[in-house]
């Protein structure tokens, strides 16, 4: 195993300073290899480097290409009732979340109502629509 001398240590400490690569300090160590510059390095807490061989030679980003991508957000969707079923719901079908507007009359004699069917209003028996249709804003005199 290598000893690491003072003279060596310093040698080292400047090469590293000078932004030498690891490998190129360990040629100048006098064949040292790049793990044994990187493991003394790390011992004696020499300030780290990104990427120490590549120091000396800066090279073309091939990060910055200069297309951006376009980052698509997600659609909103306005928290919307979904529509009314179509011809309505009928009177077993209903449930307590239905307008209650009736939009028509099942076939046959018994015919029972058919309910429209959209989501209500929090504070109606019918949705938004026939909410807007059956409540008529008093008239003021
Ligand atoms: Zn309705």
């Amino acid at each position: 195993m290598f000893e690491w001398n003072q003279q060596q240590v310093a040698k080292l400490k400047r090469l590293w300073d000078e932004g030498l690569s690891s490998a190129e300090i360990g040629k100048k160590m006098g064949g040292l290899s790049r793990n044994a510059i990187l493991g003394k390095a790390h011992r004696l807490g020499l300030a780290g480097r990104k990427n120490p061989d590549a120091s000396r030679k800066p090279r073309k980003s091939r990060m910055k290409t200069g297309i951006e991508r376009k980052v698509i957000a997600p659609k909103i969707v306005p928290d919307r009732p979904p529509p009314p079923p179509e011809g309505g719901v009928s009177f077993h079908d209903l449930a307590g979340k239905h307008c209650r507007e009736i939009v028509g009359w099942d076939a046959g004699a018994a015919g029972l109502a058919r309910y429209c069917g959209g989501t209500k209003t929090d504070d109606s028996s019918y949705c938004a629509e026939h909410y807007k249709k059956n409540y008529v804003p008093a008239r003021i005199r």
